[in-house]
């Protein structure tokens, strides 16, 4: 028999369901991966993000070969793709892994329809535990992280499973030559399996309770777009933290409990990708300059512009620089969320509908936080966690002639920044209007 393996946010070897049951079963297995131009159309398709993906289809075919396959890549409506990749083989079944956003589900049920009792969906690839899995009683998901986390903690991962050690890809199929090499992108890591495997090995969670939130240090794993793309498995990653130990991996175990959750809040809620998960009494405004400033990195305020100019420079940004940049765009200058939302998927390589979406959401007081009123200051985050400047020396060298903190606030600086911008909005004023009714931190 034949099978074929749908690729989609799996792209590796290493505890592969989908990949493994088609091994175990089928005497020939057709690995696939579709360029949907339907991903283009939405913009999802970005520069940043398709080299990237270059570099995982390079190394995922590398790997197949290996061990006797090849990764056969079409171009096209992906349902359309397979079920004429299934007539050209005769393929008994189609392997694929369980996904979240709605393009995701959308893709799955026309399969279905198509394939029936053909299509075989493994849900224990995406998340350490599969959306839907756990859920509060009576409910389809959990709105509230810290009972999710409970949960979630007391659910046994599945199974992992080793990287299949034979493979036959069918011999019509054997022709094509590698994917392309990705295009020149410099500041980008690079992609695919082999190099997530060793940047996973480099990096040890020790530290990473006390300097996850120290914007100088970089002391997080920057497993987010390997963890994006699946080139690594993030159960592989909780059970190896776990067996680490220590306070420093209980924490990063965290931060994967959260990926998970938002996966489980867009499984429920494909909606909140694009509307409001709760409604919130503001109102935006617009002001197309000042959305520019920002995404510029030209805002006046330091510590929001090196978060701006590190997601231009590296496709990346911290985490706490994530939540300082949006709170100042929705909660300072009152923007939309989606506008930096869309703004982070254009240049992120971990860019991710749910985590994205939804953490924008949570920052923009419309999503799943429970204080959605918290307010984060730019001058109070900076202070505490950048606190000598050193990573906005890194990304806005016209002001690292600075001292200390001061580099914070180059306003009280009488002379000596010509070449940066004066503040978007007065300084004292944003603190009185931060300040007003809410929870400011
Ligand atoms: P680490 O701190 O090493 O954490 C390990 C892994 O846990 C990450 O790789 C990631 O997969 C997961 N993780 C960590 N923090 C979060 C979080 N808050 N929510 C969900 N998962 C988390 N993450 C994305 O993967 N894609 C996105 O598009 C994305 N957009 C974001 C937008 C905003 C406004 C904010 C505030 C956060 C966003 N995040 C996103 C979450 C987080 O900032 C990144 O996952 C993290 O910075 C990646 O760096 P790291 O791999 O070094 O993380």
């Amino acid at each position: 028999t034949t099978s074929i393996v749908l690729f989609t946010q799996d792209l590796r070897v290493h505890d592969n369901p989908a990949l493994h049951a088609a091994a175990a079963t089928a005497a020939e297995v057709v690995p696939l991966f579709v360029l949907d131009p339907a991903v283009a159309e939405v913009g999802f398709a970005t520069p940043n993000r398709l080299a990237f993906l270059a570099d995982c289809l390079a190394d995922l075919d590398r790997s197949l070969r290996r061990i006797g396959g090849r990764l056969v890549l079409r171009e096209g409506p992906v349902v359309a793709e397979v079920m004429r990749l299934a007539e050209q083989t005769g393929a008994a079944s189609v392997h694929v892994a369980g996904g979240v956003s709605g393009f995701a589900q959308r893709r799955e049920a026309a399969l279905r329809q198509r394939l029936g009792a053909r299509l075989v969906v493994h849900d224990g690839s995406l998340n350490v535990v599969p959306a839907g899995r756990i859920t509060p009683a009576g409910k389809d998901h959990y709105a509230v992280f810290a009972p999710y986390f409970r949960a979630w903690s007391r659910t046994e991962p599945g199974v992992r499973l080793p990287a299949p050690r034979r493979l036959s890809t069918p011999p019509a199929l054997r022709s094509a030559g590698p994917p392309h090499v990705r295009p020149t992108a410099p500041r980008l890591p690079t992609g695919g399996e082999t190099a997530a495997r060793r940047a996973w090995q480099r990096w040890s969670p020790d530290t990473y309770h006390e300097q996850h939130d120290d914007l100088a240090a970089d002391g997080t794993s920057r497993l987010s777009p390997y963890l994006h793309f699946g080139c690594l498995s993030a159960r592989e990653l909780v059970a190896a933290a776990t067996r680490h130990g220590g306070a420093g991996a209980e924490a990063f175990v965290r931060q994967l409990a959260w990926r998970d959750f938002h996966h489980q809040v867009l499984a429920a809620r494909a909606d909140a990708a694009h509307s409001d998960y709760r409604t919130r009494s503001d109102r935006w405004r617009t002001d197309e300059a000042e959305a520019q400033a920002w995404r510029q990195g030209r805002t006046g305020f330091p510590i929001i512009d090196a978060g701006m100019r590190q997601l231009v420079a590296e496709g990346w940004m911290h985490n706490r620089a994530r939540l300082l940049t949006a709170s100042f765009l929705a909660k300072s200058l009152y923007h939309d969320w989606r506008i930096g939302a869309a703004h982070f998927l254009d240049l992120l390589v971990d860019g991710d509908i749910a985590n994205n979406q939804l953490n924008w959401q949570w920052v923009a007081g419309t999503g799943t936080d429970t204080r959605p009123n918290r307010v984060l200051n730019p001058l109070r985050q900076a202070d505490r966690y950048d606190p000598d400047g050193a990573y906005v020396r890194r990304w806005v060298p016209e002001l690292a002639h600075l001292p200390g903190s001061v580099i914070h606030r180059p306003w009280l600086v009488t002379s000596g920044c010509p070449n940066y911008p004066a503040p978007l909005i007065d300084p004292a004023f944003l603190s009185r209007r931060l300040g007003r009714g809410r929870a400011l931190e």
